[in-house]
C-alpha cells in the first residue's frame, strides 16, 4: 500500500453490535455516524493516507463480558463492519482487538513507526471508551492527534465532554469532517 503522506486515519470500532439497532452494544443513535465515518474513509483512499480500522474481536469467553454483554465475537455478524465504513482490500489495515484498548494489539506501534506516521486522525464509537484509548495513547506515543469531533457518537455526553476536555489539555487538537476533508 503506498502512504502518500505521514497521516493515518483512525476509524475506531465502527461495527454493527455497537451501530445498529439490532447490535449487542447499540447506543439509539450511533448509526448517524456512520456517513462521516464513510466520508473520511473514502477521503483517505482516495488521497493516499492509510486507514487503520480497529475493530472488536472478540472470544466468546472474553474478560471484558465480565462488565458488558457479550459483543463482537470473531465470526457472529454483529463483529462485522458496515459496508459504507468498508474500502477496497489493499486500502485498510484491520486492527483487531480482545480489549478497549487498541495498543492490546501488540502490532499497532510498529505499523505506525513502519509507515511513518506522525499525525493522526481520529474517529468512530464510542467516544469515552474505545475512541478516549485511541486518542489518549496516540497522544503519549509523541504523535499529533486531530480528534474528529462530528464523527464520534458517546454513550453519554457528560462523559465525552471530559474527555474531550482532557484530550485538549494534553495537546490534542478537535477538528471537523468538513476541515479534514477540505484541507
Ligand atoms: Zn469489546
Amino acid at each position: 500500500m503506498p502512504i502518500l503522506s505521514g497521516k493515518a486515519f483512525f476509524d475506531i470500532d465502527t461495527q454493527i453490535d455497537f451501530l445498529f439497532p439490532a447490535g449487542a452494544l447499540y447506543k439509539t443513535g450511533a448509526e448517524q455516524v456512520i456517513p462521516a465515518v464513510a466520508a473520511l474513509n473514502n477521503y483517505a483512499a482516495k488521497h493516499g493516507i492509510a486507514v487503520i480500522s480497529t475493530t472488536c474481536a472478540h472470544t466468546e469467553n472474553a474478560a471484558e463480558f465480565q462488565v458488558w454483554p457479550p459483543h463482537c465475537i470473531v465470526d457472529t455478524f454483529g463483529q462485522k463492519k458496515p459496508a459504507a465504513t468498508l474500502l477496497p482490500a489493499g486500502k485498510q489495515i484491520i486492527i483487531e482487538k480482545n480489549e478497549l484498548d487498541l495498543f492490546s494489539n501488540a502490532d499497532l506501534i510498529p505499523l505506525l513507526d513502519k509507515l511513518g506516521i506522525d499525525e493522526c486522525f481520529v474517529y468512530g464509537v464510542l467516544t469515552e471508551y474505545c475512541v478516549k484509548f485511541a486518542i489518549m495513547g496516540l497522544l503519549k506515543t509523541g504523535r499529533k492527534v486531530r480528534l474528529v469531533t462530528d464523527a464520534i457518537y458517546a454513550k453519554d455526553e457528560a462523559a465525552a465532554r471530559e474527555v474531550i476536555a482532557a484530550f485538549e489539555a494534553a495537546g490534542g487538537t478537535c477538528v471537523t469532517v468538513e476541515t479534514v476533508t477540505s484541507s
